[in-house]
């Protein structure tokens, strides 16, 4: 059936600048890292891109190896664009990544020039698009000179392949020199996307949050649920058809610690009283920090997506919550 996006879609969703740019994205947005691929049922696939759209969820994080089989993601990506989504375009920002192996060969992985550019023009490719809002360095490649990665982003910028540049998974340090570099070269690093929940705190530590504030980057947070596990889905056994059942699901049985679900049950219970499910709680709490532009969910049907999204219905937390949360997190 012919989509139409909903009018009312953009009542309800809260757009958080990103850094010092021009660019506002969705304090909710949506990646395509499991769920999508070739081994996923497409039409629930499908519902899930054209619920979050109605909800004014505007921006879709891929990267090339997504799947599996990597490059399926965005080849479904690619369909439903061009079936239900290609009258939007402008309305949405759509990102994707190169850094991780992709093909065989000494030029299908890691951060080089030869790997990135020829990595984005495969990626529009699959997705039939012109242009990506977002291209990012997937991981940083320590065999390669930074500026040599962090021409190749600009080289996309400039070539109108990428309207920004974007790194993900560096740490403070790398990500002060990324920016110095991409600055030079008249390019703006615009955005960093860390992993960030209430179990992983390393940019809190390594002080990559503060560098991103003090430099004026914005953040994409990903894995804000940590992968399903700061949800309500795992604290008595592991469903059968979640993500740690799924033998090519990323999170694994040895994630589900009995400290850690002593923790899942203590932090459920404190979002019982604020009367959100965990998850809710788990979005609201990354939220709190403005220098968080947008937490980057997962979702593999639309009642998740549905439950998440009403996070933003209680964003606010009294330092006696926050106190109690942290005793739990310690
Ligand atoms: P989340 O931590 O949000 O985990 C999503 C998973 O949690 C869902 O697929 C689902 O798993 C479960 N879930 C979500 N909502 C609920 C709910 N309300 N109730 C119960 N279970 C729920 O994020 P992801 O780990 O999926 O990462 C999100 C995105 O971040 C990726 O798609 C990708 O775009 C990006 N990313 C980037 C990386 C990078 O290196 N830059 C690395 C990893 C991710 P289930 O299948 O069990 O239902």
């Amino acid at each position: 059936m012919n989509y139409q996006a909903q009018e009312n879609r953009y009542d309800t969703m809260l757009y958080r600048r990103c850094g010092k740019s021009g660019i506002k994205l969705p304090a909710l947005s949506l990646g395509l890292w499991h769920n999508f691929g070739s081994v996923d049922v497409f039409e629930n696939g499908r519902k899930i891109l054209r619920y979050a759209f109605d909800h004014g969820i505007t921006h879709f994080d891929l990267a090339n190896n997504y799947g599996p089989v990597p490059g399926s993601a965005e080849e479904n990506f690619g369909r439903i664009l061009a079936t239900d989504f290609k009258p939007y375009r402008d309305e949405m920002i759509i990102s994707t990544k190169a850094g991780y192996l992709m093909w065989p060969g000494p030029y299908g992985d890691g951060g080089s020039r030869k790997y990135l550019l020829a990595s984005l023009d495969q990626s529009l490719k699959r997705m039939g698009l012109d242009y990506v809002d977002i291209f990012y360095s997937h991981r940083p490649d320590p065999h390669t000179p930074l500026e040599e990665t962090m021409g190749a982003l600009a080289q996309a910028v400039k070539q109108g392949k990428a309207l920004y540049a974007g790194i993900s998974n560096y740490n403070a340090e790398m990500t002060q020199k990324a920016e110095t570099i991409l600055r030079s070269l008249g390019v703006p690093l615009l955005i960093h996307q860390p992993r960030y929940n209430m179990l992983d705190r390393w940019v809190e530590s390594d002080g990559l949050l503060e560098v991103l504030g003090r430099r004026g980057i914005g953040s994409i947070v990903f894995s804000p649920l940590a992968q399903g596990l700061l949800t309500d889905k795992y604290l008595n056994e592991i469903p059968e058809d979640s993500r740690m059942a799924k033998p090519h699901g990323f999170l694994k049985k040895e994630a589900l610690t009995p400290q850690v679900r002593e923790k899942l049950v203590a932090l459920n219970k404190l979002a019982q009283q604020r009367g959100q499910s965990l998850a809710q709680m788990a979005i609201a709490w990354l939220l709190k920090d403005q220098r968080v532009t947008s937490v980057l969910i997962g979702a593999s049907r639309v009642e998740q997506l549905k439950n998440n999204l009403d996070a933003l219905k209680n964003l606010n937390f009294t330092e006696e919550e926050l106190n109690k949360i942290e005793k739990v997190l310690k």
